[in-house]
């Protein structure tokens, strides 16, 4: 087991949730991947997750992210995932820890605009791109200091928009599905 990932594998019971094992073997990919899971959990968030040194690094952000420069959007950072995480959809049992929907919302790649990328995340301000087929274009991550939160900020290229413009993304970017039809199957 990854040392990263002991904090993941501490809050889940994994007899009871199908939710991946935090023991992957999977290498990192040359090509970083990206993904966003919208979960409908107590509070409904957008799991932002990027991968980064064997794991993907993750935030939670209520709002979600929005095209628009002029929006902040609180990005909470939570423990380590396992890469296997990008393929999970479907329904965290109720009582488990983030009991609730989970819908893979976006995917596919990232790009940091910075060559030395843990320095950037120990400075906490890390630029990239973002190869998603529903978000693109350059985007930055600003840590507030000393706590653990950051915030998700569109930057301005021909991407940028002047609203947040997420709110026709509600199917599963990989299945086609709603939430309720994946809470019901
Ligand atoms: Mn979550």
């Amino acid at each position: 087991m990854q040392d990263k990932l002991k904090e993941y594998n501490k809050k889940r019971d994994f007899y009871k949730t199908a939710e991946p094992q935090g023991a992957d073997k999977e290498k990192s990919n040359p090509v970083l991947r990206y993904v966003i899971q919208h979960h409908m959990s107590r509070r409904e968030h957008y799991d932002f997750r990027l991968e980064w040194n064997g794991v993907l690094l993750s935030w939670a952000v209520p709002k979600g992210p929005s095209y628009n420069p002029k929006d902040k959007r609180l990005a909470i950072q939570v423990e380590d995932h396992p890469l296997d995480y990008r393929n999970f959809e479907g329904t965290i049992p109720q009582g488990q820890y983030g009991g609730g929907t989970v819908m893979l919302w976006d995917e596919g790649h990232w790009l940091a605009a910075e060559s030395d990328v843990d320095k950037a995340i120990e400075k906490g301000e890390v630029k990239f791109v973002l190869l998603g087929k529903r978000l693109k274009g350059l985007w930055v991550l600003v840590k507030l200091k000393d706590t653990v939160n950051w915030l998700l900020i569109k930057e301005k290229d021909e991407y940028a928009k002047t609203s947040a413009d997420i709110d026709g993304f509600t199917i599963s970017i990989r299945t086609g599905r709603t939430m309720s039809e994946i809470s019901n199957s």
